[in-house]
């Protein structure tokens, strides 16, 4: 049997903590994120981020909701539908789920870019290295030679053939201001946020309100489920979607479930 009392959360290597844990969840979540933060790729303040994230988690059950599946599935469809999605990564989703991501990019043909609320050239070039690490060829974001109009200048910063010029963009854990701009530009957003309340899930075309650790490989599982599915069926998986039930359904089950 497992002695759970003598696992810590700051084990060396996230192989330690063991699979059995009844928060084995958590605890590699919040190792990879100090681990993020260690290598200069994660920012103080996305512990912070990662503790909120993991209290609406726990509220949830601390699995897939069958609201954010369906959210999830859309998701799918729109990336493959989509003739320039560009997938976000800032320094919480690049300590979560850097492989998974580069996954996902490539089952839907996307491209990546690094793109930070905290920014600065020496973060930038980490998440670049740790997402080419992972096998991404193409990481986007190091230009920022284009501005998402009505942000400050930090936070405005993206590439001309990335964010800038996508149709539809997966923005996960990110600031209600950039996800309204983004909005406003007239991009398909989809954003993937434990809490259903915070102001991206609420712009977003499709919220998915599920922890990224999951959310993200089911995905890619959907996008490769429909991978040779008729455009007239993926439309039909995009147009169904209700954005508001899917936020509705998630906050009363962070409301009312049971634990
Ligand atoms: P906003 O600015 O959008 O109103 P906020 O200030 O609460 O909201 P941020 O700190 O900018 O939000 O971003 C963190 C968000 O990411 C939180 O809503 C949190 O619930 C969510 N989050 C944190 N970790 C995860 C995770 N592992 N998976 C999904 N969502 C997460």
């Amino acid at each position: 049997m497992t002695d759970y009392d003598t696992v810590s959360a700051d084990v060396e290597h996230e192989e330690e903590i063991p699979e059995d844990h009844p928060r084995y969840q958590d605890l590699l979540t919040r190792h990879r994120i100090e681990n993020g933060v260690e290598k200069g790729i994660t920012h103080l303040q996305g512990m912070h981020a990662e503790g909120r994230g993991s209290a609406f988690d726990y509220l949830l059950g601390e699995e897939t909701i069958p609201s954010a599946d369906e959210a999830e599935r859309a998701a799918a469809a729109h990336l493959l539908l989509a003739e320039r999605p560009v997938l976000s990564i800032n320094g919480n989703v690049a300590a979560l789920v850097p492989g998974e991501m580069v996954e996902l990019a490539d089952a839907v043909g996307a491209g990546l870019e690094v793109n930070l609320f905290n920014r600065t050239p020496e973060r930038i070039e980490a998440i670049a290295d740790h997402l080419r690490e992972h096998g991404a060829e193409d990481v986007k974001g190091l230009e920022a030679d284009a501005r998402i109009p009505n942000l400050d200048h930090q936070r405005a910063k993206v590439d001309a053939d990335g964010i800038h010029a996508a149709d539809v963009v997966v923005v996960p854990l990110e600031d209600g201001d950039r996800a309204e701009a983004l909005e406003a530009m007239g991009k398909t957003e989809i954003v993937i946020d434990l809490n259903p309340l915070s102001r991206s899930p609420q712009v977003a075309e499709v919220p998915i309100v599920d922890n990224i650790i999951r959310a993200v490989p089911n995905v890619t599982a959907h996008a490769r489920d429909l991978a040779g599915a008729k455009e007239a069926e993926l439309r039909t998986i995009v147009e169904s979607f209700d954005r508001e039930a899917a936020l509705e359904t998630a906050e009363r089950r962070i409301r009312d479930g049971e634990l």
